[in-house]
């Protein structure tokens, strides 16, 4: 099996499409008739601009409505594939792909159509090309691969064969045990989409929000097991319908494509695939936060009043390293770092450390997912940490024990401050990060998340800001020690979308660090004098009848402006700081048992955090 992709997944014109599938890695590309159809020259001209751009086509599609028809409705489907037939010569490729028919005139009856397919694999046959026959989940007569295989089978011609298209099976929950009883030299093409797990109609679902594999809910990995059976040798060839691909830059669509096609081929049984097995990922080791000066001061208080200390400073620039237990902070305000971060994007996280078993293991897998590395020795680090650059411009390093110890070791001078008081630490862990993200960066970084770690995804959910809704979805490992937010919008006014408008891109929005004990973190941060998000007072008397929770307690989270939410594993509190210049901030969370990030808050947070803007836009005044 080898990867392709559908030009009707990319945005822009043939020959954009045409360029970035090619940079993107591809060898091979379906053609959708409309772009061609639309292209400003001869059929011949885009062979040869498929050609030189080192691209061979795998098929030429959609060719619609063609089978159950009768008289001059049968005579004209016939002259339309005659002519498809001359234009796929020119083009390079031997395969027309059929979708079934949505006609009004057509009829149904296996017989009826295994019939026409096998007239039309005669005519193919004058041509030396093939057709193959997909069953559209809203097709009228033929919308199950069941039903197409049968009629495929029985119009028993060797230029006819079978489509599998992921989307199509799983949107109307067709069962997957009858693939591999189909012999994998009838199946001439496999399409592969993937999509959220959504209500409406299969026509609508598919035009708007196909994605690629890997950023969607279906249970891909179960049809390539189903397909590894059937010895099935050809393309598995991305076919998306996106309204965000439709408007986002086509090479990282491609791009990100390529990806998708490198965790499909993961997906298969390990005999099938020469894939590097994704490393066990166990948590957060480190925050880098790139800061301007004017914001080193309030940091540097706030951790204090945390519990870190300042445990090294960086030997050759002005970068420190904060330290609670196990959870590390670099503050750095090193002004040729600006030049390249800082004066972008302001005062921002730049970079992530995460905990995995094996980095070296980590590393092999990123190359084989075409995923941008940042090496040491390009960047000119004393550290050795390997990591991924993403999309929104942050670097994930991969640290192992040793790496850890080597980075902070060999690159800080270390401070004598007093020692740590474990016990005494008020943050124990990194509990989780959450990205505000534009819709492309957001389906890009998840793809990235998932094709490199064994990541659990949650139902995406909407978060309901005064301002418009905000998309959410949560990937996490299977202890949930490692758990990465995402956030997306549409509407420009929400908080989501002013993070992403103020950092001029996508980022990390919040670090949420946990306690073992929220109300003495709250009233550390009350001693030293630091706010944090006032939360509406109409919340509380509704927390302490929908708990059933006591008033003393109620008042007391009240006082300490924390929210409160319980799941049947137990009890979760919040507390948000401040924006710093109004973009990035920390949440501090106490978790009981409870599994979730609060969502059930997440409307409140952001309602709180735009009341906050007016007054203090207000008192500014
Ligand atoms: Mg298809
Ligand atoms: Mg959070």
């Amino acid at each position: 099996m080898y990867p392709s992709i559908a030009t009707v997944c990319l945005s822009g014109t043939l020959r954009e499409k045409i360029e970035c599938i090619a940079r993107a890695g591809f060898k091979h590309i379906e053609i959708f008739e409309n772009d061609l159809l639309a292209f400003d020259g001869s059929i011949r001209e885009a062979g040869n601009l498929i050609r030189d751009h080192g691209l061979s086509v795998v098929t030429l599609q959609p060719f619609r409505d063609f089978e159950g028809l009768a008289g001059r409705d049968r005579q004209l489907a016939f002259d339309r594939a005659n002519l498809k037939f001359e234009h796929m010569a020119e083009l390079g490729t031997d395969l027309l792909m059929v979708c079934s028919s949505t006609h009004p005139r057509a009829e149904g009856g296996i017989a009826k159509l295994a019939e026409d397919f096998s007239e039309l694999g005669q005519l193919a046959e004058k041509h030396n090309m093939r057709v193959a026959y997909e069953a559209l989940a809203w097709g009228r007569h033929i919308n199950d691969y069941r039903d197409s295989w049968e009629v495929v089978r029985r119009a028993s011609h060797q230029r006819v064969g079978l489509v599998l298209d992921t989307f199509h099976i799983f949107s109307r929950g067709t069962d997957l045990d009858a693939i591999e009883n189909i012999p994998g030299d009838k199946i001439f093409l496999v399409q592969t989409a993937d999509a959220p797990g959504l209500s409406m109609d299969h026509l609508s679902w598919s035009r708007h929000y196909r994605c690629f594999p890997g950023q969607g809910e279906l249970q891909i990995h179960t049809f390539m097991h189903a397909l590894s059976k059937t010895g099935y040798e050809g393309p598995l060839s991305h076919e998306i319908f996106n309204d965000i691909f439709r408007r986002s830059a086509p090479l990282q669509t491609a791009e990100d494509g390529f990806r998708s096609s490198q965790f499909l081929a993961s997906m298969l049984p390990q005999a099938h695939n020469e894939v590097p097995d994704s490393a066990p990922l166990n948590g957060f080791d480190f925050v880098e936060i790139a800061c301007q000066q004017q914001h080193l001061e309030a940091l540097q208080r706030l951790l204090v009043a945390l519990g870190f200390t300042k445990a090294g400073q960086h030997r050759t620039m002005p970068a420190e390293h904060w330290q609670c237990g196990s959870v590390q902070f670099v503050l750095n305000s090193d002004e040729e770092f600006a030049n390249r971060f800082l004066t972008l994007h302001g005062t921002s996280v730049v970079a992530l450390g995460l905990k995995v078993d094996n980095s070296y293991a980590c590393t092999k897998r990123a190359r084989h997912m075409n995923i941008p590395l940042v090496e040491p020795d390009h960047v000119g680090a004393v550290h050795n940490m390997v990591g991924m650059q993403n999309v929104d411009g942050t670097v994930w390093y991969w640290v192992d024990e040793s790496t850890s110890l080597h980075a902070f070791d060999n690159a800080f001078e270390p401070c004598n401050s007093n020692s740590l008081d474990k016990d005494a630490a008020c943050i124990a862990q990194i509990d989780h990060v959450s990205l505000s993200q534009s819709y492309p960066d957001f389906l890009s970084t998840l793809l990235t998340f998932r094709s490199l770690f064994d990541l659990h995804k949650t139902p995406a959910f909407d978060v309901f800001d005064p301002q418009g809704l905000i998309q959410s979805q949560v990937v996490h490992n299977s202890d949930q020690s490692f758990q990465l937010a995402f956030n997306a919008t549409d509407a420009q006014s929400t908080t989501s979308a002013k993070f992403i408008q103020r950092t001029r891109g996508s980022g990390v929005q919040h670090i949420a660090l946990r306690t073992h004990d929220i109300f003495a973190c709250a009233q550390s941060l009350t001693d030293a004098g630091i706010a944090t998000l006032a939360i509406p007072a109409n919340y509380y008397p509704d927390l302490q009848v929908r708990f059933g929770l006591g008033s003393t307690f109620c008042e007391k989270l009240q006082k300490h402006q924390i929210l409160y939410d319980e799941d049947e594993s137990g009890a979760f509190y919040q507390i948000y700081t401040l924006p710093i210049d109004g973009k990035f901030y920390f949440e501090l969370v106490q978790r009981d048992g409870y599994r979730g990030l609060g969502a059930a808050n997440a409307w409140l947070r952001a309602a709180a955090q735009q009341q906050s803007e007016t007054i203090s836009t207000t008192t500014n005044r």
